[in-house]
C-alpha cells in the first residue's frame, strides 16, 4: 500500500509583554491570582514539526544552549499530551528556532507549547479546535492560552482566563536583552519577601490602561504601563535600573521589565522612534543586545515555508 509522508508544518508563536501585570495574594494551590493585559509582540520562534519514528526536539538560534532537548521542553510534553489525546504515537522531529529569549519574561517556552498544539494538531490531522487546544494548553502552563490567542487579551487567575481587549493600531517596542535569564518562581518568591517586609506598593486596576489602548494613543498608554514583579526583578537584578534609565534618556516613552524579567520592554511613540532608541541602546553597554519588535500581532499560526526564521 502507498503511504503518504504529509510535509513538514511550520508554525510561528509569537512573545509576550505584559502592559500590566497585578499580582494578588498566594492561593492555597500555591499560585498567585493574577491580573494581566498582554500583548503578543512580532518578536518570535518558528516551530517546524515533521513526521518522524520517535519523538526528538533540537533547538536553534541564539540561547538554543539554555534550552532542554528532553522532556523537560515543553514542546515534548506537548506532544505526548496531543499524542495521548488523539490515542497514537508521539513520533514526531520537532526543530525550535529561538529569537524569543529563553527565561526572559516573553513567555518563550509557553510560545513553543502553543506552536506545539497548532503544528501537531494539523501534521497529524486532529481537528481539534481552538477552545480545545486552549484548555491543553493551559495544563501545560498559564501563559500558553494567550500563546495560542495572541493579539492584546486580559487574563485573570493564573493568567489563563482569557477575554479579549480592544488594541487600536500598532504600538512600537524596544526590546533589552540581559545577559543572563530570570527564574519565574524565584522572582514570585522575592515578591513575597518584600511584601512580607511590607514594602512595594501594588497595582490598582486596569480600567485607564484599557480606555488608553482602545484610543490607539501611545503617549496615553505609556504613563500607565505597570507591573507588580518589576520590584522584585529589579532587587535580584539591580543592574536592570541603568537599563531602564538607559531607554527613556534615549527617547522611549516608558520602560518596564517584561513579565518576570530581565528583558526590558520600552514603548516608544512610532517604528522610527523604535529604531533611534534602539541604536541608542546598544551603544549604551546597558544590555546584551537590542531586539525591535510592534504587537499586537496574532498567536501561534502556521506559515509558509519560505517564511521560516
Ligand atoms: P514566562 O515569561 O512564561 O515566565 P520566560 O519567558 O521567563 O517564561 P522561558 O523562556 O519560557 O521563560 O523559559 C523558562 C525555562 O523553561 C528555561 O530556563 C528552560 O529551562 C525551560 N524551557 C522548557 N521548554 C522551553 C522552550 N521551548 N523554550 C525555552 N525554554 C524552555
Amino acid at each position: 500500500m502507498l503511504s503518504v509522508v504529509p510535509l513538514p508544518v511550520i508554525v510561528r508563536a509569537p512573545s509576550k509583554v505584559n502592559l500590566h501585570l497585578g499580582v494578588g495574594d498566594l492561593r492555597e494551590d500555591g499560585y498567585h491570582e493574577l491580573t494581566s493585559v498582554f500583548q503578543a509582540l512580532s518578536l518570535s520562534d518558528d516551530v517546524r514539526f515533521a513526521d518522524a519514528d520517535q519523538l526528538s526536539v533540537t533547538v536553534r538560534g541564539d540561547d538554543a544552549r539554555a534550552v532542554p532537548t528532553d522532556r523537560r521542553n515543553l514542546v515534548w510534553r506537548a506532544a505526548e499530551l496531543l499524542a495521548e489525546r488523539a490515542g497514537r504515537a508521539p513520533g514526531v522531529a520537532i526543530t525550535i528556532t529561538k529569537g524569543i529569549p529563553v527565561a526572559g519574561g516573553m513567555a518563550g517556552g509557553s510560545a513553543d507549547a502553543a506552536a506545539a498544539l497548532v503544528g501537531l494538531n494539523e501534521l497529524w490531522q486532529l481537528g481539534l479546535g481552538r477552545a480545545e487546544l486552549s484548555e491543553i494548553g493551559a495544563r501545560l502552563g498559564s501563559d500558553v492560552p494567550f500563546s495560542l490567542h495572541g493579539s492584546t487579551a486580559l487574563g485573570t487567575g493564573r493568567g489563563e482566563r482569557l477575554l479579549p481587549v480592544l488594541a487600536r493600531d500598532t504600538y512600537h517596542w524596544v526590546l533589552a536583552l540581559a545577559k543572563g535569564g530570570l527564574s519565574t518562581p524565584t522572582v514570585f518568591r522575592e515578591l513575597d519577601r518584600l511584601r512580607a517586609e511590607g514594602s512595594p506598593p501594588r497595582l490598582g486596576d486596569a480600567q485607564e490602561l484599557m480606555h488608553a489602548l482602545a484610543s490607539g494613543d501611545p503617549h496615553a498608554l505609556a504613563p500607565l504601563l505597570g507591573n507588580d514583579l518589576q520590584p522584585a526583578a529589579l532587587s535580584l537584578a539591580p543592574a536592570l535600573r541603568r537599563t531602564l534609565r538607559a531607554g527613556t534618556d534615549a527617547g522611549a516613552l516608558a520602560g518596564i521589565v517584561s513579565g518576570s524579567g530581565p528583558t526590558c520592554a520600552f514603548l516608544c511613540a512610532d517604528a522610527e522612534a523604535a529604531v533611534a532608541v534602539g541604536a541608542e541602546l546598544a551603544g549604551a553597554g546597558v544590555c546584551r543586545t537590542v531586539r525591535i519588535a510592534h504587537g499586537p500581532v496574532p498567536g501561534a499560526r502556521i506559515i509558509d515555508h519560505e517564511t521560516e526564521h
